[in-house]
């Protein structure tokens, strides 16, 4: 049955005992250094445990044991039948570890337990069966050469393949990742972010339960300018694939130019549009989609529809209805199973929100719904939802990520206006809108410079679409098969018969 209250999950937290260290070569291992850091929950300001703080040492250590593990072949010569066996194993030993794997990711990073079961476990759950399931079934193809010659085109895993991976969905953004990845035969290296690195280690030894040999999966808490850049620079690492702001994406492309021009896949930030006409099917579904896709997960996720667009006739109407989502969205401690939204994942997040209030107000936008830090006396880290009204998309609070519960509004007159003002921006992730006129639809769909463009809905198609951003929000695509063109590269063999 599991947990199902609050004393339930605080039980539950009170009896759990914290896997904190690297895990390297089949084992948990101190850092090389002995260094640790403390794991602070932002539900409530408590250390939950010192988490070893990997650096340029562990990094060689498991690229060492990855490479290793990927030259005798035991995972990337095996067979995908029975890759597709050990990873539907992970699966489901996820699944049945799922109470504690959700609390261990709402304690670490403050996201409401009830979400974190069954949005971000049942996700990691999904990862691992969906690339499972489709591994022993895709075929490679024959050229069509002359008939002297036969031409063989095959799909080979990549090698060692690091993945560096933010704290909004930890272990969720990470299986996005490694699943496709060891599908593919690759061996992995991955770094959690430091805000969130719990799950991840966890995972490490459910894998190994599952029958992953030693040294496939490597996991190294520890900081981005230490552990994540000694991974993007190293010369025997083939591949990286990372999740995070844009600044930081920027930063492996430069490593990769400095070291082995290792592949880069770069999923980062967003400030995605969400453009509501006057004539959509639904405003009241309209509205509380707009809501919930700022709202969600206290605004921290990559794809939040951060700039309403509405249409000037049905803007004071429209974002009535957004207010009453905000209104009903209050923080509340993320161990409640009724709580819809929990903490900021730390201080840190918090004062940048602030600050982009802040600077919202004073470049002259309203705000219109909420705006201030509450729960302070819980000790965590809580922000109201926040809704600003009279924004220009030329204003700080318009351009730039704020990854927060703050949205921000503008108005059009028509469907040129809404293109132009969604199309300004440096990012490209996501843009919505909403309207009963197809052609009008499809139309502006194909303007958009958006990797993802959702009709009368925010929240996309789910793990079968690829994912990925235009511009500045990435380079290369998660989700779907297309996904494991990242992780695997082209083999031309070419057979002269005569
Ligand atoms: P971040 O860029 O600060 O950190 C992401 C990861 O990079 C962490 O593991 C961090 O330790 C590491 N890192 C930080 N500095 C580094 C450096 N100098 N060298 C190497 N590694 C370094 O991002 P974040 O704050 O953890 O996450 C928020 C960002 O992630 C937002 O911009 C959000 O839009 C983005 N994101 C994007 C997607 C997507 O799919 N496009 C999904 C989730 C989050």
């Amino acid at each position: 049955m599991g947990a199902q209250t609050l004393e339930d999950w605080e039980k539950m937290r009170d009896d759990l005992t914290f896997r904190n260290q690297a895990f390297i070569d089949g084992k948990y291992t101190d850092a090389a250094s002995g260094e640790t850091f403390e794991c602070v929950s932002p539900i409530d300001g408590r250390v939950l445990t010192q988490v070893a703080a990997c650096d340029v040492e562990d990094v060689n250590r498991a690229v060492g044991a990855a490479r290793k593990v990927f030259d005798a072949g035991s995972w990337s010569e095996e067979s995908p039948a029975v890759r597709k066996k050990v990873l539907l194993k992970l699966a489901q030993l996820i699944l049945g570890n799922a109470d504690e794997l959700a609390l261990l990711e709402t304690l670490d990073m403050g996201k409401p337990i009830s979400l974190a079961k069954t949005v971000d476990m049942t996700g990691v759950a999904n990862s691992f069966q969906w690339y499972g399931e489709a591994i022993d079934k895709i075929y490679d193809e024959i050229a069509p050469t002359d008939k002297s010659g036969l031409g063989l085109i095959t799909r080979e895993p990549l090698g060692v393949v690091g993945a560096v991976v933010p704290w909004n969905f930890p272990l969720l953004m990470a299986a996005w990742k490694i699943a496709p990845m060891l599908a593919a035969g690759n061996s992995v290296v991955l770094k959690p972010a430091e805000q969130s690195p719990l799950t991840a280690i966890r995972l490490a030894e459910l894998a190994i339960e599952a029958g992953l040999p030693e040294g496939v999966l490597n996991v190294l808490p520890g900081f981005g300018e230490t552990a994540g850049q000694a991974i993007g620079r190293h010369m025997d690492v083939d591949a990286i694939s990372f999740t995070g702001s844009t600044e930081v994406g920027k930063y492996f492309l430069k490593y990769a130019g400095d070291s082995n021009m290792k592949v880069v896949s770069l999923e980062c930030g967003g400030k995605s549009p969400n453009i509501v006409f006057g004539d959509a099917p639904n405003l009241d579904a309209a509205a509380q989609q707009a809501g919930m896709s700022i709202f969600f997960n206290s605004g921290q996720v990559c794809v939040a529809s951060s700039r309403l667009l509405v249409q000037e006739d049905i803007k004071d109407e429209f974002l009535e209805k957004v207010k009453a989502v905000g209104q009903f969205m209050q923080p509340n401690n993320p161990l409640d199973p009724s709580t819809m939204m929990g903490s900021m994942v730390d201080k840190t997040q918090t004062e940048r929100v602030l600050g982009y209030i802040e600077a919202g107000e004073k470049e002259g936008a309203k705000v219109s719904l909420g705006g201030k830090q509450v729960r302070q006396n819980s000790g965590g880290e809580y922000i109201e939802p926040t809704i600003f009204d009279n924004v220009k998309n030329d204003m700080k609070i318009a351009q730039e990520e704020i990854f927060g519960p703050v949205l921000s509004t503008l108005t059009f007159k028509d469907p040129e206006e809404a293109v132009k003002i969604a199309n300004d921006s440096i990012y490209g992730l996501q843009a919505c809108l909403w309207t009963n006129d197809l052609t009008k639809a499809h139309k502006i769909a194909r303007k958009l410079r958006a990797g993802t463009v959702n009709i009368n809905n925010t929240n996309g198609g789910g793990n079968v679409m690829p994912f990925g951003g235009y511009k500045q929000s990435g380079i290369g695509r998660d989700g779907s098969l297309h996904a494991l063109e990242k992780y695997t590269q082209l083999k031309s063999t070419y057979i002269h018969l005569g």
